[in-house]
Parts: structure tokens; C-alpha cells; sequence
């Protein structure tokens, strides 16, 4: 798999782009460079990139405008921050952003190779499996085309909240624990931070609630995590 897949790196300090690009090429990833923001959108204007590891602080305007745009235009990209600060992370989690995952500098390189895996297989794990597509209230999630829609209308969704819809879906009425969605859905263990299930679930809510602060399908279990409503 790791082959054909195209990872752009977005980051203006080149021995740490080079140090990410050795590791990624190592594994077979094809890699893209860019020094700055506009031209890692240029890059993915003109190249179809699978996963964007972007850096915050960049010349010009700064990862959090370029993670707008790239969401904006590329719904289902895979996105995974670098931050050099832990205050930022409160803003990566924020809801307009839509990122994936994050890292905090200095971070050992193989545990972002891992990561940039793990996010893979949520943007391409069920290309070969059944092609059924799922009907629950008014939504439907079309698995082979990895379309999500409630009545009728299509809900775009970035490859995490995808995955964690999908998880919900396919078992109604079960409480998930904040951890086994990390486990499930991140797909390692991810050392402890939580909260970027809580953001996912509270972009959810606000895509496919009618009123996301009185949700209806994805409902809160108390000292546990969330669970999808039992139809019974
Ligand atoms: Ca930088």
C-alpha cells in the first residue's frame, strides 16, 4: 500500500523536513517538500497528495490557514499537525480545523511514520471490503464510494470522522469508551490524549445533529464515551 501513496511535508526547517522525508521514504512513501504554505497548496493544486504533515509556525501564512484551505478543497485529505507549542494544541483540536492527528516537537520520527500509517488505512481500509451500503434513519453511508449522507444530502467528512461514524453505525446502542475509539479508530495506542476523540465527536455532532448541543444519534455515556443511539 505504502507505494503509491504521496506524502507532502509542509515545513520551512529543512533538516526537519529532511529528516521526515528519509524516514517516510524508507517505507515507501513517495514524498513532496514544500518550505512554506502557498507552495505546499501549490503542490497539492497540482499533485494528488494522500496525507499532509504540516507545520504551524511557517513563513507567510501559517499552517492553521493552510489546514483551512486544504480542508476546504480537499475534504478527505489526511492532515496531521506539528506543533512546537503546547499551547497550540488547544487550537489544533479546535473545530474549524478538521485535523486528523497532531505531534508535539521534538517527536521521534518513527512514531510519525506510524501515525501517517494509521491514517491510511482510516482513508483506505474498507476499499476492498463488502460494498454495502448502510441505511440508519435518515442517513446512509455508502462504504465503496465513502459517501455519507442524511436525507439524501451528502455530509462531507474528513477520513477520521468517517471512521468514527462508521464504527458507530455498524453498532448501534454500543458504548464505546474514549480509549477503545482511540484504539479502534487511531489504530495504535496513542498516548493518552483523549481529547481529540471529544473534538472528532463534537465536529460530528455539528455535521449531522439537528441541534448538536442536544444530540439525538451520537449520545454522550456518562464516565464511559459515546455510543449511537439503539434504534430500539
Ligand atoms: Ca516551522
Amino acid at each position: 500500500m505504502a507505494s503509491e501513496k504521496r506524502i507532502l511535508i509542509v515545513e520551512d526547517e529543512e533538516h526537519i523536513r529532511k529528516f521526515v522525508k528519509i524516514n517516510l521514504e524508507r517505507e515507501g512513501f513517495l514524498v513532496e517538500e514544500a518550505a512554506s504554505g502557498e507552495e505546499g497548496l501549490s503542490i497539492a493544486e497540482n499533485k494528488k497528495i494522500d496525507v499532509v504533515v504540516l507545520d504551524i509556525m511557517l513563513p507567510g501564512i501559517d499552517g492553521f490557514e493552510v489546514c483551512k484551505i486544504l480542508r476546504k478543497n480537499y475534504p478527505t485529505i489526511g492532515i496531521i499537525m506539528l506543533t512546537a507549542k503546547s499551547q497550540d494544541i488547544d487550537k489544533i483540536m479546535g473545530l474549524e480545523y478538521g485535523t486528523d492527528d497532531y505531534m508535539v516537537k521534538p517527536f521521534n520520527p518513527i512514531e510519525l511514520v506510524l501515525r501517517v500509517k494509521s491514517l491510511l488505512r482510516r482513508i483506505y481500509y474498507n476499499k476492498d471490503e463488502d460494498e454495502n451500503t448502510i441505511i440508519e434513519g435518515p442517513f446512509k453511508m455508502d462504504k465503496y464510494s465513502r459517501k455519507f449522507y442524511k436525507d439524501g444530502k451528502e455530509i462531507e467528512l474528513t477520513p477520521t470522522e468517517y471512521s468514527i461514524i462508521k464504527l458507530f453505525i455498524e453498532n448501534p446502542g454500543k458504548a464505546f469508551s474514549r480509549d477503545e475509539i482511540l484504539n479502534m479508530v487511531w489504530g495504535y495506542d496513542f498516548m493518552g490524549d483523549s481529547k481529540i476523540v471529544d473534538v472528532n465527536v463534537r465536529r460530528l455532532r455539528s455535521k449531522i445533529e439537528e441541534d448538536a448541543s442536544n444530540p439525538q444519534y451520537i449520545e454522550t455515556v456518562w464516565g464511559v464515551g459515546y455510543r449511537w443511539r439503539d434504534k430500539n
